[in-house]
């Protein structure tokens, strides 16, 4: 979305760049964060943004309940809405869109559009910096299958816009708090389930195992993919209680389909390895209806 903002302001169109929630810390020190209008906290300006806007982009989902509460206002809105993403199944709700389920992320489609627009040229370091990071963190640092050829091409050309790779990845990695880093640790020990029957792992955090170490949503990123990393992990789930909803995020390793999973159990989606859904049962009763499901499957 930044890389995109800093592109269309560059081409003399005021624009507003709008997140449904909080800004996870570790991203906030990327250029033009700070004049991102958070929904959570504050909603007028965001609404105002959208409803005075000619045309609106959403980068990054295909259905607009992922704006959470937004979704009422742009699905009333009676202006063009352009879609701009790489997830299976996009909704039928958009004017126009570019949906390339096989593209390593949204920034690789924003790359693309910049591209097609003939404006290349136009692709500053800060523009580069944002890619970089979508391209980086949606591709696990480029392992996951879909670092094709054209992505590290991609990747080389952002090079040369003079972006430091090195700090980016500092900047996202590591810099977790001392309180992040022990709270991983208690997770591991304390809220990790392994069931070696199905190959499959469950970490379930509470609200008050986050209060405990005073971590934010932001600081469970990446705390699903832990369990792939023992030998013969092949699904891995995290079942979070949010203050307004269960969320769960499901990841996988080689042709488990966690994306139809999400959608058939957890009213959710994404991509055939990494998912996510939600529920409407309390906590408990969803860790007990997932493992009633998993007992039902076998994700191999
Ligand atoms: P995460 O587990 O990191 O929240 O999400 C993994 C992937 O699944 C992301 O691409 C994200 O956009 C998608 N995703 C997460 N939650 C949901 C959901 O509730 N519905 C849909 N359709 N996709 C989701």
């Amino acid at each position: 979305m930044l890389a995109l903002y800093h592109y269309l302001v560059g081409r003399g169109h005021t624009v507003t760049a709008v997140a449904p929630s909080e800004v996870p810390e570790f991203l906030r020190w990327m250029p033009g964060c700070n004049k991102l209008v958070n929904y959570e906290a504050q909603s007028d300006t965001a609404k105002n943004a959208l409803k005075n806007a000619d045309i609106i982009f959403g980068l990054d989902f295909n259905d607009f309940n992922r704006t959470k509460h937004l979704e009422q206002l742009v699905e009333e809105l009676d202006k063009p809405k352009i879609m701009l993403d790489h997830h299976l199944f996009p909704k039928p709700q958009w004017t126009y869109g570019i949906s390339m389920p096989e593209k390593s992320s949204t920034c690789e489609v924003v790359y693309d559009f910049i591209n097609l627009c003939g404006d290349n040229a136009l692709i500053t370091k800060d523009i580069a910096t944002c890619m970089y990071v979508g391209v980086m963190t949606d591709t696990g640092s480029f392992r996951f299958p879909a670092t094709t050829a054209s992505v590290h091409l991609m990747v080389a050309d952002l090079m040369t816009r003079g972006i430091d790779h090195t700090r980016i990845h500092e900047e996202v990695y590591d810099s977790w708090s001392e309180g992040r880093m022990r709270f991983l640790g208690y997770v591991l020990i304390e809220r990790m389930e392994i069931f070696r029957k199905y190959d499959a792992a469950l970490i379930t955090l509470s609200r008050k195992d986050m209060n405990l170490f005073n971590v934010q949503n932001g600081d469970t990123e990446g705390l699903v993919n832990y369990p792939l990393s023992i030998a013969g992990i092949r699904f891995a789930t995290l079942i979070t209680e949010r203050s307004d909803e269960v969320k769960l995020s499901f990841r996988s390793k080689g042709n488990f389909d966690v994306s139809k999973f999400a959608r058939l159990h957890f009213d959710g989606g994404g991509h055939f390895n990494a998912s996510g859904g939600r529920s409407k049962m309390s906590f408990e009763e969803t860790i007990l209806h997932f493992k009633r499901i998993l007992s039902d499957i076998h994700p191999k």
